[in-house]
């Protein structure tokens, strides 16, 4: 990834609603149109959930190359996912956005609703760690960064792979560093494939990322429109092109396509797994996961009704002296890392002979409630979870 940033921050300009209107109502007939359609997203995507982007007049590269300090900005684990953060979780859910390419490593996107096989994560994301040995993912409700205290290649983040061992290090691509090749490839796929682009909130000038689009671009019959404030170099090959922020588009988008943007609820997904050792010793585990069976740590704390024990960390295990049998039932409180205010959840597991259950926890961040409801394990999930040190 390479990159430079000018002093002067380029010009934003912002369209009239009336002309954005008509582009949104050209934009919505050529979706419908489209057979594969896909989407690349930048930092301007993410300003209004109070993420700064890079490039604008208070972008961080844009201090930065003044010589200021960066702006105190919202903690992206608090951030609450946009318009067009939400857009696009309807249109990858109705089938109509093939794949999701982003520059962000806000993580928001996955945490709106994206599905992990629906995203080219580009440049990283700064709540996902791996192992250096086995490969491993590990998706965090904390940012799971490098200090970089031993320089920007450094991606140690002290932490240990649960599977084999082996050490943990952050997705985040610095300047200088190779794209990850698995969202690389996605990307380029895909972008083959395009009949349809729509770039949201990108200059378009960090490479190689910002090649992805001008492949429809440049292909006869494909087209290309970009949403952003500023110019981008590719100005001159696009088929629309709209200055104005990306939510207002992505408003009219959806009203002129008929569509609802859906509200942000926080999906969370819990497997308990009741291990009977003898007829009144069991192991209850409770393990937190994404919906490929990645492992996700959105945990703080699990208790168990009628138990002293609290456990604290992962593997959230707790041992029970006592019959359980098909029938009983165990009580749950869960606590959360709380970065939306999310109270803790009891939840009453009833044991039924299956060894492992999955859950679905969503909670709504207007009313601050959760609600529960018990799934079908994947087949495939299973064979994903290895927690066990
Ligand atoms: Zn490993």
């Amino acid at each position: 990834m390479a990159d430079t940033a000018p002093k002067v921050a380029a010009e934003e300009r912002r369209e009239s609603l009336a002309a954005v209107d008509r582009k949104a109502e050209a934009l919505a007939k050529q979706i419908k149109k489209s057979k594969h359609f896909i989407v690349f997203t930048g930092a301007g995507i993410s300003t209004s959930a109070g993420i700064p982007d890079f490039r604008g007049p208070d972008g961080n590269w844009t201090l930065r190359a003044q010589g200021k300090p960066r702006t105190k900005h919202a903690n992206t684990l608090q951030a609450i996912p946009t318009i067009s953060h939400m857009a696009l979780v309807e249109l990858q859910n109705r089938g109509i956005l093939k794949i999701l390419v982003s520059q962000n490593c806000d993580g928001l996107h996955r945490r709106s609703g994206i599905l992990p096989e629906r995203i080219a994560e580009l440049h990283g994301n700064s709540n996902r760690e791996a192992c250096n040995d086995c490969n491993k993912e590990y998706i965090r409700d904390f940012r799971a960064v490098s200090t970089y205290e031993n320089g920007i290649h450094d991606h140690r983040t002290g932490r240990k792979c649960a599977r084999c061992g082996g050490t943990l290090i952050d997705s985040i691509i610095n300047f200088g560093e190779d794209l990850p090749k698995r969202d690389l490839d996605l990307a380029y796929q895909h972008a083959e494939l395009a009949d349809l682009c729509l770039v949201l909130g990108s200059s378009l000038t960090v490479t190689p990322a910002c090649k992805i689009p001008t492949i429809p671009g440049e292909r006869k019959g494909a087209k290309l429109a970009i949403c952003n404030l500023q110019r981008t170099p590719v100005d001159d090959i696009t088929d629309y092109r709209i200055f104005t922020e990306t939510d207002i588009l992505m408003a009219k988008l959806m009203e002129k396509l008929d569509l609802p943007v859906p509200p942000f609820i926080l999906r969370r997904r819990l497997i308990v797994k009741v291990e009977t050792q003898e007829e009144d010793r069991h192991k209850v585990e409770v393990t937190g996961v994404d919906s490929d069976g990645t492992p996700v740590t959105f945990l703080q704390s699990v208790r168990l009704e009628g138990s002293r024990r609290v456990a604290r960390a992962e593997p959230y295990i707790i041992h029970v002296r006592d019959t359980v049998q098909p029938g009983s039932e165990l009580r749950f409180d869960l606590e959360f890392m709380g970065h939306y205010n999310e109270p803790n959840l009891e939840l009453a597991h009833l044991y039924n002979d299956s060894e492992e259950v999955l859950y679905l926890l969503e909670y709504d961040p207007q009313t601050g409630k959760w609600s529960t409801e018990r799934q079908e394990i994947p087949q495939r999930a299973v064979e994903y979870i290895v927690l066990d040190p």
